[in-house]
């Protein structure tokens, strides 16, 4: 019913044969958004589509009519209104620029205005720097809008599941539960460099948590890292534990899980060029991150990432390696600093060493 109303309250009819709209009970007078009621006069029986309100055979308005239908205001309304010689009867939606109705517009119209479902709540969804990206991004979306396949949701409909979390077997499996207050998610949060005790921060929800941790944690921008982008990765991470035991019942391990996270965040801060060398007084490469890459990892191929980062031509350059499996997991980086009259050149050393990196490794590389 609310739709309805809704539909009336932005639509109107133009009138060009008459024959579709009833007088009385749909929109058609211009700047009268109300419907008009009927006055109880016998001469007015008939009187219910519009082109009842002609005179016969043409289009022009029946004054005697129009004088016993309506007063004056609404009668001068009706006199403006220029009918076409042609066509039938169209319904103008006011909520779409080409004023065809439409299920979407009418939808966004009903759905009340939630400041965190606006243009910034998508913006902060897809300017998220993660790996993979598409992926953990639709994933968020289903995070923050609370329609991820939990136990909890499919109980509603399926009574026969069990709703319980598959970490901890204790409660209802949510998304606030699976990712905020399960023991397994306590743990790992806790356990994270930056050691976030779940309890200590006041949120709302999820979402609240998820958009505005941030600002709950003084000491986070000191860490250097995006908020947004750090929690998307560990709520990924404690999303594949979970579908690790429900699927392949592999026992979640939070140690496993923290070290995930890890890799990921310190090749993105290798990105990011966080960590490249501040040292640049030596001549000699000099190795201040990573070592050999951790190749005890199930995947057969990787990505080898490097780049240089030049300054100028009396000054040492730094020099970034990094080694990633087909999930994106950092296997292991270099950070070097070396002597290069430009970029080009910093580039190919960049190259050179990515290759002998390679190299030296080259028999964990072959298993
Ligand atoms: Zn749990």
């Amino acid at each position: 019913m609310k739709g309805l109303s809704f539909i009336k309250d932005h639509g109107a009819w133009e009138i060009r044969n008459g024959a579709e709209v009833n007088v009385w009970k749909d929109s058609w007078i211009p700047e009268i958004k109300t419907t008009l009621s009927k006055p109880d006069l016998i001469q007015l029986n008939d009187i219910n589509m519009v082109n009842s309100l002609f005179n016969i055979g043409t289009k022009d308005w029946n004054h005697d009519i129009l004088d016993l239908c309506f007063d004056s205001a609404a009668k001068n309304r009706i006199l403006q209104i220029r009918i076409p010689s042609y066509d039938v009867d169209n319904f103008k939606w006011s909520l779409n620029k080409n004023g065809i109705f439409s299920v979407k517009s009418l939808y966004n119209s009903l759905i009340p205005a939630d400041p965190n479902t606006n243009i910034s709540l998508w913006s902060s969804i897809w300017s998220l720097n993660v790996y993979p990206k598409i992926k953990i991004k639709i994933f968020i979306w289903k995070c923050l809008h609370d329609i991820l396949p939990l136990g909890g949701r499919i109980f509603v409909v399926l009574p026969s599941i069990d709703p319980t979390c598959y970490l901890c077997k204790e409660k209802v499996e949510s998304v606030y539960h699976l990712f905020l207050e399960c023991n397994f998610a306590r743990v790992v949060w806790f356990s994270l460099p930056c050691g976030i005790l779940i309890h200590s921060i006041p949120f709302q929800s999820f979402r609240d948590w998820f958009l505005n941790g941030d600002n709950m944690m003084s000491q986070w921008n000191e860490l250097h890292f995006s908020w947004k982008d750090y929690s998307a990765f560990v709520v990924w991470f404690i999303w594949k534990a979970r579908c690790e035991k429900l699927f392949e019942n592999i026992d979640p391990d939070p140690i496993r899980t923290v070290s995930q996270i890890q890799q990921v965040v310190l090749f993105y801060q290798d990105k990011q060029e966080h960590s490249m060398p501040t040292s640049r007084t030596s001549n000699t490469h000099h190795q201040v991150s990573g070592g050999s890459p951790n190749l005890n990892m199930d995947h057969s191929r990787w990505i080898i990432s490097f780049k240089c980062d030049f300054k100028s031509h009396d000054t040492n350059s730094g020099i970034g390696i990094s080694l990633t499996n087909m999930a994106g997991i950092c296997c292991g980086s270099r950070a070097l600093s070396v002597s290069c009259m430009n970029q080009e050149q910093g580039s190919l050393l960049a190259a050179l060493e990515a290759v002998k990196w390679c190299k030296s490794n080259k028999n964990s590389f072959s298993e």
